[in-house]
């Protein structure tokens, strides 16, 4: 599904990856690494964000840096992206936030009553529909946060760092959620410097260090 063909990214005179080498299939796969490793411009990539400075980032069959102006749209619908930093409009409630996200990329009035209940049930969040960010805690907000990921039914799903900013508590909890939707059927990517998330997880391990892919085993172990 996704194949990293030799790929290097400079910016500058930093290496921020260089000459990697992966595929991965309908997986769960973890990218550990530390802070400055690699893991964001790697995630970058595969959304078309960052392009490489040699080799190819291939989806699905098709090259992702060659992608011209509604492919990378395209694209970007088929992958649900999931950040350290919620994003989540403070003006508007739960429901409204992962409409706006829908709207934006094309959906119905239809379509986002149907489904915005559905990936608010899939984060057990149904009932916080009418509710603020600022109601929320930081693990509900994440909740919501994921939700309005899973609305266009992406086939991949991009975690950078998703439990950052997180207590220990609603770390594992969205950890098992991830779980969750990989077991649903989308491949999942997750990508975190933390070893304790990495060791609990007995998945495949990609591990980068100064953007060098220096492990890659199923199940792994952080071994940074
Ligand atoms: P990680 O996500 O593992 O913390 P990053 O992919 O963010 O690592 O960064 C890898 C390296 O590339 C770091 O040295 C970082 O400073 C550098 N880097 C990332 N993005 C940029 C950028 N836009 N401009 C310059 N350097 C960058």
């Amino acid at each position: 599904m996704i194949k990293f063909e030799d790929v290097t990214k400079k910016y500058g005179s930093t290496t921020a990856l260089d000459q990697i080498s992966f595929e991965i299939d309908d997986e769960f796969v973890v990218v550990a690494g530390k802070s400055g490793a690699g893991k964001t411009t790697l995630l970058e990539m595969i959304l078309a964000k960052e392009t490489p400075t040699s080799g190819r980032v291939v989806f699905d069959g098709e090259v992702v840096n060659e992608l011209q102006g509604n492919e990378v749209s395209d694209l970007r619908q088929r992958i649900g992206a999931i950040f350290q930093d919620y994003k989540l409009l403070s003006d508007r409630t739960a429901f409204e936030n992962i409409g706006y996200a829908m709207r934006v990329v094309g959906a119905s009035e239809e379509d986002i009553e149907k489904r915005v209940p559905q990936v608010l049930d899939i984060v057990s969040m149904k009932e916080f529909a009418d509710s603020y960010p600022r109601e929320l805690s930081e693990g509900e907000q994440q909740r919501v946060a994921i939700a309005r990921a899973l609305a266009t039914k992406p086939e991949v799903v991009l975690a950078d760092e998703p439990t950052g900013n997180l207590d220990p508590y609603y770390t594992q909890d969205i950890i098992q959620l991830l779980k969750k939707i990989y077991e649903m059927g989308a491949t999942v990517i997750l990508a975190t410097h933390d070893r304790q998330t990495v060791n609990s997880l007995e998945q495949r391990v990609i591990s980068l260090k100064d953007g060098r892919l220096v492990n890659d085993q199923d199940p792994g172990k952080f071994v940074l």
